[in-house]
C-alpha cells in the first residue's frame, strides 16, 4: 500500500525569507536567520517541506519569470550551506489584471485557490489532509484549509497586522499562531508525532539514516 507523505507547505516571503513587497530584484532576498534550521528539522523529521508562493510580480510585469528562478536557486544554495533542503518549490506567476498577456490568467494556481498544493501532492505523493501550512497571511491557511490541511500563522511578515486587525473577519481560527516559521515547524513536528512516522515510507527511512527502520511497538494501542 502506498501511503503519501505529510508535508509542511510553506509560505515563502514574510515566513522563510523578510517581507519585502515584491522581491524584484535577487539583492531584495534575505532569508530568515531560524529558516534553515526549521527546515532542517523537517527534513530530520521526515517531513515534505514544500514551499508554495504566489509571484505575481511576473504577470504584473514588474519582474522576468527568470528572476523567480534565481532567488529560488539563491534561497536552496543558502540552505544548503546550512544542512537544509526543499522537497519542491510551487509558483504562482499568474495574476487576473496581469500587464503581460501570457501570464494575465484567472488561474488555479493563485492562493488562496489550491492549484499549487493540489500539484505537489500529485507529484511528490503528499496527503494535505494531514499536512500544515505555514504562512503570514490569511489567504495562505485558507488554501491549507481548503485542502483539509491545518493552518498556522507566524507573525512575521505581515502576520502580526493580519494577527491584530483581520482576524475578526477570518472564517476559521488558525490552528496554531507562532512568533516565526522555528516556533510553527516546532509545533507542526510535535503535533504529528508518530503520525509522520507512521507516514514515511520505511524505505525511505533506511535510506536516509543508513539504517533498518524502528519497528512500531508491538502493544501500543
Ligand atoms: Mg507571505
Ligand atoms: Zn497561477
Amino acid at each position: 500500500m502506498q501511503l503519501n507523505h505529510m508535508a509542511v507547505f510553506l509560505d515563502r516571503d514574510g515566513t522563510i525569507n523578510e517581507e519585502a513587497g515584491h522581491i524584484n530584484h535577487i539583492d531584495r532576498f534575505r532569508l530568515y536567520p531560524w529558516s534553515a534550521g526549521a527546515i532542517r528539522r523537517l527534513n530530520e523529521a521526515g517531513i515534505k517541506a514544500v514551499v508554495v508562493t504566489n509571484q505575481s510580480g511576473v504577470a504584473r510585469g514588474m519582474f522576468p519569470e527568470t528572476l523567480v528562478d534565481q532567488v529560488h536557486a539563491r534561497m536552496c544554495e543558502e540552505l544548503r550551506m546550512q544542512n537544509a533542503r526543499l522537497d519542491g518549490i510551487y509558483y504562482c506567476p499568474h495574476h487576473p489584471e496581469g500587464s503581460v498577456r501570457q501570464y494575465r490568467l484567472d488561474c488555479d494556481c493563485r492562493k488562496p485557490r489550491v492549484g499549487l498544493i493540489r500539484r505537489a501532492s500529485g507529484e511528490l505523493l503528499l496527503d494535505p489532509g494531514c499536512s500544515y501550512v505555514i504562512g503570514d497571511k490569511y489567504s495562505d491557511l485558507e488554501t491549507g484549509f481548503a485542502v483539509g490541511a491545518k493552518g498556522i500563522l507566524v507573525l512575521t511578515g505581515y502576520g502580526r497586522g493580519e494577527w491584530e486587525f483581520r482576524r475578526a473577519f477570518w472564517q476559521r481560527a488558525p490552528d496554531f499562531v507562532a512568533a516565526d516559521l522555528a516556533e510553527a515547524v516546532d509545533w507542526a513536528i510535535r503535533q504529528s508525532g508518530p503520525h509522520s512516522r507512521r507516514t514515511v515510507k520505511p524505505s525511505d527511512e533506511s535510506e536516509r539514516t543508513g539504517r533498518a527502520a524502528p519497528r512500531p511497538p508491538v502493544a501500543a494501542d
